[in-house]
């Protein structure tokens, strides 16, 4: 049994989230060995109050500056010594500083970056969900995380079944991997009923729980553009190395195929408290709460190719990884503006693959060697996109 100096001291970043439910879940399950240190969330004070009376970290921090006083208040009024912070300066120096040892990065989109990069460049283990943060500036993450020791486990579950399934293996090793995809909502649509989908729709996903915007990228399938990214860049292996199969069942998470002919694929039910157990626990298995997987009540395993023709955000995907530079930050953040403003209701739903293709051509590759042409890339590619929006869909305004 773990002393209490090794408890984990754990900073949830985006506890409010699904990935951060998950991963309290999993937390509360092991008070002998991990505690939730540091809950953040973007603005939503109230649910982080909740959050806090049940888990009682020392630290608590809002994004949003102006919701400071009323966590501060909501903090003292429920008797809890929590202390309160807010704003992304506090937010980056609490995932660096000496209050946690283990981040949990599971703030949604761009937004995540800083912290995830302060994560990395203190060291931390760092169990990242916040996919975007590696698809909008992989190179300087890894290189950050080398340089500090820091060590990533991947939370998307194709990317945990990847990293169990290299355990003990060499560099050189591998021939490919393959990630699967539930193929979402929308599998086996045509491009005429797509044309007609509501949010409610997509997010509305078969298989997973999941917070919206990951749900819709889910319908879309760059879901897994941005993970054949993300692979790229956590496991070293070129575009043509990285596969991906629709598995409608999503109880295999993916595969991994080595020089000697073997695959070996990690299964287990849909349930991300699996991937943060592994994350939490690594290199000790830890209970999730998750029930083990019956194939026999389960059934089949189907595996089909995914349709590029209806869904082409993955060949996007795979076109920015190939151009390299800041093309992944204009896809991301291009994605990002087209998600919220179908979310919003002002744009259909094959306009998101439109406009993440307008603002590649727009915003061709430039080298991308420093955080800030990458932020630069960000921005530009935020404001082309959502001119293009306001094109599209003259007298809606953002919400
Ligand atoms: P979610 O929408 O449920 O939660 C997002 C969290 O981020 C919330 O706590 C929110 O308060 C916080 N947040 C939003 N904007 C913020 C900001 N500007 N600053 C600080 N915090 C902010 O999203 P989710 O589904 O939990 O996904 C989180 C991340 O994990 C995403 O990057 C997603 O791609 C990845 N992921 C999620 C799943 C899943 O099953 N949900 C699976 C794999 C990967
Ligand atoms: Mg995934």
């Amino acid at each position: 049994m773990p002393s209490p100096a090794d408890m984990r001291q754990v900073a949830v970043l985006g506890a409010t989230g699904s990935i951060g439910a998950s991963a309290l879940d999993v937390i509360a399950r092991h008070p002998d060995r991990l505690r939730a240190s540091v809950l953040a969330a973007g603005s939503k004070v109230d649910a982080l109050l909740a959050l806090c009376a049940v888990h009682r970290p020392d630290h608590a921090v809002v994004a949003d500056p102006d919701a400071f006083p009323r966590l501060r208040d909501g903090l003292r009024a429920a008797g809890l010594a929590t202390r309160a912070h807010a704003g992304t300066e506090a937010l980056e120096a609490l995932a660096a500083g000496p209050e946690c040892d283990t981040v949990v990065a599971a703030i949604v989109g761009a937004a995540g970056l800083g912290s995830t990069l302060a994560a990395a460049r203190a060291g931390k283990r760092l169990l990242l969900a916040n996919k975007e943060s590696l698809v909008l500036a992989g190179e300087l993450v890894m290189a950050a995380a080398r340089g500090a020791g820091a060590q990533i486990v991947p939370i998307d579950s194709e990317h945990s079944a990847v990293f169990q399934c290299l355990h003990a293996c060499r560099a050189g090793d591998v021939r490919r991997i393959v990630l699967t995809a539930s193929g979402g909502p929308f599998r086996g649509w045509d491009r005429a009923h797509l044309a007609q989908v509501t949010p409610a729709q997509a997010v509305a996903h078969p298989k997973w729980s999941m917070g919206p915007k990951i749900s819709v990228d889910s319908a879309t399938l760059m879901n897994k553009g941005l993970e054949v990214i993300e692979a790229h860049h956590l496991f070293g292996l070129p575009d043509e190395r990285i596969g991906v199969l629709v598995h409608p069942q999503s109880l295999v998470h993916a595969l991994v195929e080595y020089v000697d002919g073997s695959t070996l694929a990690q299964l287990g039910l849909p349930d991300m408290r699996t991937a943060l157990a592994v994350g939490l626990g690594w290199p000790e298995r830890i209970d999730s709460g998750v029930s083990g997987l019956d194939l026999l009540t389960q059934g089949r395993l189907d595996f089909e190719a995914p349709d590029t023709d209806a869904f082409p955000c993955l060949t996007l995907a795979r076109a920015a990884m190939d151009a390299g530079g800041t093309a992944p930050a204009v896809l991301n953040a291009a994605n990002e503006e087209a998600v919220s403003a179908f979310l919003q209701g002002r744009i259909g739903f094959l306009a998101i693959p439109e406009l993440v293709e307008d603002a590649l051509a727009a915003l061709p590759a430039a080298p991308a060697g420093s955080l800030e042409a990458l932020l630069a890339a960000d921005a530009d590619a935020r404001r082309f996109t959502r001119q293009q929006i306001a094109r599209l869909c003259p007298g809606t305004a953002p919400a």
